[in-house]
């Protein structure tokens, strides 16, 4: 078994949100931790983390680490706290620390991006397309939309703040035309775009997906926006750069993709660690770990259940995924996703038949240039 140190620290440094996104897998699923949390990360907490990922550093012999400054909404937790944590890893962590902020951009000004230049802390904003596609979901707690304010701190980024800005992610709806959501998201001249299967499980599955239904809504959704972006890569799509990594045979740097352990662990604003807060969605307590960055290192972090079932590759995965013919590839997906309720997740993904049909399809156009090149 691959047992891999952690290179990707996710810190959420607020819990509470000023948008209440319907499908937001902190608030709107079954995790309802954020309530007994407190809201911002204290500057102890911080503290703590900082020498918890010095430790890490050292015990493992990393040459540089990534913080992704995450939340809710991070940006809740205001300039002076933001400074303060930057500046206690970098004086702490013996290597050189990549910062990202993942943020819904309605409170990002320019002064938050003068900033994020100063500290050299990439911006990601979360954009679910133009403004109809966007705010059905990711609307203010009144209900009204947010598309204008983030389009805002968009243009911001890509017109005067280009060195900090990191790219876009976009939670899918197959509700929405795929292309339409392509070309409003590349309005934004986005150097990287994520696209985001929304959280669901077999027990709540995601909209249009019937658990163990053949139909394939997302491949569909995701298929044409592939073959247009292979034929034409006008930006970098990480999900499509990584399947195509994955099926000819290397590693996939992206959670829920191919077979590569994860390297990401998350810290709670009140210091508690956990392995995924995506996995929260699923079953509250399999995030729970008990471990805190205030008594443990990040190592006892290596032994959960989770992240040595991620380290197991093949053998960690249902017996339905391991007799699969693109188990290399696709990984049986995401591990939040392959939870049902009485039986946790010894099951492939609830997104199956969808994983299938992307990833064949992504294989057999790659299978076709190679064959031309024999
Ligand atoms: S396609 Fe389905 S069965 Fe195959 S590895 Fe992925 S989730 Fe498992």
């Amino acid at each position: 078994m691959e047992t891999r140190p952690f290179r990707q620290f996710v810190v959420k440094v607020h819990s509470r949100c000023n948008l209440a996104c319907d499908y937001c897998y902190v608030y709107e699923l079954a995790d309802q931790g954020w309530r007994s949390r407190p809201r911002a990360m204290s500057a102890e907490v911080v503290a703590h983390t900082a020498e918890r990922v010095a430790r890490h550093v050292r015990a493992h012999g990393l040459s540089e680490v990534e913080v992704v400054l995450h939340g809710g909404e991070p940006l809740l937790a205001g300039r002076a706290a933001l400074v303060g944590l930057v500046e206690r890893f970098r004086a702490v962590v013996p290597v050189p620390v990549r910062f990202s902020v993942q943020t819904n951009g309605t409170l990002l000004d320019r002064d938050f991006l003068r900033l994020f230049a100063e500290l050299d802390v990439g911006v990601g904003v979360s954009v679910d397309g133009g403004r109809e596609a966007h705010d059905r979901h990711r609307v203010r707690p009144g209900g009204t939309g947010s598309w204008a304010a983030a389009r805002d701190a968009l243009r911001l980024l890509a017109d005067e703040f280009r060195a900090v800005y990191r790219g876009v992610l976009c939670v899918v709806d197959v509700n929405n035309d795929p292309h339409e959501v392509y070309r409003s998201l590349l309005d934004f001249s986005p150097p990287v775009v994520d696209f985001l299967l929304p959280h669901g499980n077999w027990t709540v599955p995601p909209p249009r997906r019937v658990a163990g239904s053949p139909v394939t809504p997302y491949a569909e959704w995701l298929i044409p926006l592939f073959d247009r972006w292979y034929d034409e890569p006008v930006t970098r799509v990480r999900l499509f750069e990584e399947l195509l990594n994955v099926v000819l045979g290397g590693r996939s740097r992206l959670e829920g993709v191919g077979l590569t352990p994860t390297a990401q662990v998350v810290v709670e604003t009140d210091g508690a660690i956990s392995a995924s807060d995506i996995l929260a969605s699923s079953e509250p307590a399999a995030a729970s770990t008990g471990l805190h960055v205030s008594r443990d290192d990040f190592d006892r972090a290596l032994a959960l259940p989770e992240v040595v079932a991620s380290a197991s590759g093949r053998a960690g995965l249902s017996a339905t995924c391991r007799a699969c013919s693109i188990v290399a590839a696709c990984g049986g997906g995401l591990r939040a996703h392959r939870f049902r309720a009485g039986s946790g997740f010894d099951h492939p993904s609830v997104y199956c038949p969808d994983l299938f049909c992307l990833i064949t399809h992504v294989r057999d156009r790659a299978a076709t240039d190679l064959a031309a090149l024999a």
